[in-house]
């Protein structure tokens, strides 16, 4: 018998080995094995076992090593579309089995190199976190909560209280409340009333503080349309996929809650996609309330130890529901029934190296060959999604009103900067009608949330004397001045002092422009008495990120000043102000995703204000209050942008209209770096498919970030109106790369989101 083993090496094909007879019964599709290569033995996912005779000389096939896994770790649905996901991005086949594979714990892998020991199989290391104590009220007291003849007093009464309210929660839950809590638990459970098991709480930022079992609220009538569409789905059995088209606050969540509700109670797993700058401690409560600890989060920041420990768990079926950022993809979810891309617009789901796949139209795909429902859900869906609802591949579902029946969406006005001048601060990007509207949000002892898209005191420093800009010595990029680091190139890991002069002239520099620092700075000197927080990357990430969140949540922060990271699903009631510093910025990007990215931008952070009972404001400053993306977010008006948008679109044509593919080249020599480029353009121009005439080829052309961490960079676009030419101008282009690359590296990025 042979094998076709995928290794992770940057090479498309897989490897053929020899099973030997000990290992026959052994061996199948989707187990990890050990194998020769090269003269290292290295891990390697087997493909295909089969006993075609070898396209070589058999005597050269060497034998696997040994064999990892008892049962494939990659159950067959996933293995399938992994390989799928591999040739849609022509990417090499094992760094994508990579990506969706625990790390295989390294002491187990030098056991097994050590010791050789063919067929035996490594059962993971158990990884725990703490265990705590689950108390749930004895389901015959839910009706009579007091039973005859027992007599409590004290704690236990508020407890057995809170029980009949809440009827499962944890002892550290309880304890939060009630400093005697255990006591009184114990009691309860003397008495019979309630029921104690222990259970493993993961060491995760995610798990750090128990959460109650929720109530699920009565549905408003579209979010019962929307899960009633998606009940039937589910139970249909069929592959069917669906646009969540629900404006923000709108309570997408609760439908998905619903419908993974559904998914479970039919014995199906179910998996959800969030923006990793969305995945934090409080959405992961929203669902540990509904389905309790038995949720699995995949983030970035998880141990290999951890990781492999929820691979398991996933694998395994004992835990059915996978919530995580982009690679969450990947899960081994058992069964599934459902995938949830929540914000599916959002840029974060392209991964921008190695396998640069897209998660959520591969999120599509996945569920699609699992017979899966598929929900991708956004106040701003992509035109690709759009478009995808007018093929009717996608059945749109919608919410056009907020949850709380009280919340309306906010009052939004624009502040044209080009005829308002600046307020008391004297600041130009403080006008006169914000710096009013946040004295009236003060005094009203509301919230403010200040938004602006660059971080740093100031995006650039100037020479006064010879107007040079201090710009990275390895990136095209001009140095943002931060207080604490001084000069910091955000694309690289550059960051030096700021120069007392002029490098060029010995001129006095000057600081340019407005960065959040800086705004926090003016905010705080213009508003005394308010207290001010500022959320971007410098501050806070991840768990510290959510430290300031709750603050605000709280009441501590008058004012919040930040960049994206304010914008992304905290619900905050008491924000009833949202100031857009500049408007302008991210519409200016030289990119055909500019104008829907601002836009989407704009409504998301506008969304950000007036969330419970109290009507909520948006202004937005801009120098261009006739551009479109900024006309139709200030109206909330998402169907009318998305339609001039397509139209621009289809003219250029651009995505959804048309297929792109970018041929990403970068190299130490610049010459050397667009010669090559040339070539790869000249090729993909000459390369005679039937359909090569359907293939525009466009460039080479240095892109504005032309150089980035000291490599010149070079990008040839093909297009084409259809998906099938593409692929074959690509598959006619790819045995040229590795010839014509030498020290250039070449990449080719299928649908790329990244266009700079
Ligand atoms: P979205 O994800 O659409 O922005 P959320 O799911 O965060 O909206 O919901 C906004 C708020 O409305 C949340 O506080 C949520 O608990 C609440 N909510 C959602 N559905 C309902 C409902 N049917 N009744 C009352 N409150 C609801
Ligand atoms: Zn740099």
């Amino acid at each position: 018998m042979i094998a076709d083993v995928a290794v992770p090496v940057p090479l498309g094909r897989p490897f053929s080995y020899e099973v030997p007879a000990s290992l026959l019964t052994l061996v199948s599709p989707g187990m990890r094995v050990l194998c020769p290569f090269g003269p290292r033995k290295t891990l390697g996912v087997v493909l295909d076992v089969s006993d075609r005779e070898p396209t070589f000389d058999r005597s050269k096939l060497r034998p696997i090593a040994a064999v990892v896994d008892l049962e494939p770790v990659l159950p067959p649905e996933l293995l399938a579309f992994l390989r799928e996901l591999a040739s849609y991005y022509l990417a090499p086949i094992g760094e994508v089995l990579r990506m969706a594979l625990p790390a295989l714990e390294r002491t187990q892998v030098r056991a097994i190199k050590e010791h050789d020991h063919e067929g035996k199989s490594l059962k993971g290391r158990k990884v725990g976190g703490r265990e705590i104590t689950m108390v749930k009220l004895r389901k015959e007291l839910a009706a009579e909560p007091h039973p005859p003849g027992i007599k409590l007093r004290g704690r236990a009464v508020e407890v057995l209280e809170y029980l009949l309210a809440c009827p499962e929660t944890s002892i550290p839950r309880l304890e939060q409340r009630w400093k005697g809590a255990r006591a009184a638990v114990k009691r309860l459970a003397a008495l019979g009333l309630v029921d104690l098991t222990r259970r493993e709480v993961p060491s995760s930022p995610f798990f750090a503080d128990p959460v109650d079992r929720d109530v699920p609220p009565a549905l408003n009538s579209f979010q019962e349309r929307a899960t009633e569409a998606l009940r039937d789905a589910l139970a249909s059995g069929l592959a069917r996929s669906f646009l969540l088209f629900g404006v923000t606050g709108s309570g997408k969540t609760e439908v998905y809650l619903r419908a993974i509700a559904s998914c479970l109670a039919a014995g199906k797993g179910a998996l959800v996609l969030v923006p990793e700058i969305a995945l934090t401690p409080q959405l992961v409560g929203r669902f540990r309330a509904r389905f309790g600890d038995d949720v699995a989060v995949i983030h970035s920041g998880l141990k290999e130890s951890e990781r492999h420990l929820m691979w398991q768990r996933l694998r395994s079926g004992a835990v059915q529901v996978a919530i995580g950022a982009r690679s969450a993809l990947f899960a081994p979810v058992q069964k599934l029934g459902l995938i949830v891309v929540d914000e599916e617009h959002d840029g974060s789901f392209k991964q921008e190296e190695g396998a640069r796949y897209h998660a959520r139209d591969m999120a599509l795909l996945r569920a699609y060959r699992a017979g899966a429902v598929a929900v991708l859900g956004s106040a701003t869906p992509s035109l690709e999604s759009e478009m995808l609802c007018r093929q009717g591949k996608l059945t749109r579902l919608e919410l056009p009103e907020r949850a709380h029946a009280t919340a309306l969406l906010p009052k939004v006005e624009l502040v044209d900067l080009k005829r308002v001048g600046p307020g008391p601060s004297g600041h130009p990007l403080l006008s006169l009608p914000l710096h009013r509207a946040i004295e009236q949000t003060l005094a009203a002892n509301e919230q403010t949330i200040l938004f602006l898209n660059r971080r740093g005191f100031a995006p650039s420093v100037i020479c006064e004397g010879c107007g040079t800009i201090v710009r990275c010595g390895s990136c095209s990029v001009a140095l943002t001045f931060h207080r604490r680091q001084g000069l910091v190139c955000h694309y690289c890991d550059f960051h030096c002092a700021l120069p007392d002069q002029c490098p060029e002239c010995r001129g006095k520099l000057a600081l340019e422009g407005l960065g959040t620092e800086k705004l926090e700075a003016a905010v705080a000197a213009a508003f005394p008495s308010a207290r001010v927080a500022r959320l971007d990357r410098d501050v806070a990430s991840g768990a510290k990120a959510e430290q300031v969140i709750e603050r605000v949540r709280s009441g501590e922060v008058d004012i919040l000043v930040g960049t994206q990271m304010v914008t992304k699903g905290h619900d905050l009631p008491r924000v009833t102000l949202v100031g857009v510093i500049n408007a302008d910025a991210s519409l200016s990007m030289p990119d055909f995703r500019a104008a829907e990215r601002g836009f989407q931008l704009l409504v998301q952070v506008a969304g950000r204000a007036g969330r419970s009972d109290r009507p909520g404001t948006v202004l937005i400053q801009t120098r261009d209050p006739e551009n479109p993306a900024i006309v139709f977010a200030a109206k909330h008006d998402v169907r009318g942008f998305v339609a001039r948008e397509m139209v621009d679109r289809e003219e250029g044509p651009y995505p959804p209209f048309a297929r792109l593919a970018m041929i990403r080249l970068d190299g130490v020599e610049e010459r050397q770096t667009q010669e090559v480029a040339q070539a790869v353009a000249d090729v993909a121009r000459r390369a005679k498919t039937p359909q090569a005439e359907q293939v525009d080829v466009l460039g080479p052309v240095a892109p504005p970030l032309a150089r980035l961490r000291g490599r010149f960079r070079f990008q040839v676009l093909l297009r084409s109106k259809e998906r099938p030419p593409l692929r074959a101008c690509l598959h006619a282009l790819m045995p040229h790369l590795d010839r014509l690359g030498g020290k250039v590296r070449i990449v080719i990025d299928v649908d790329p989101v990244q266009m700079m």
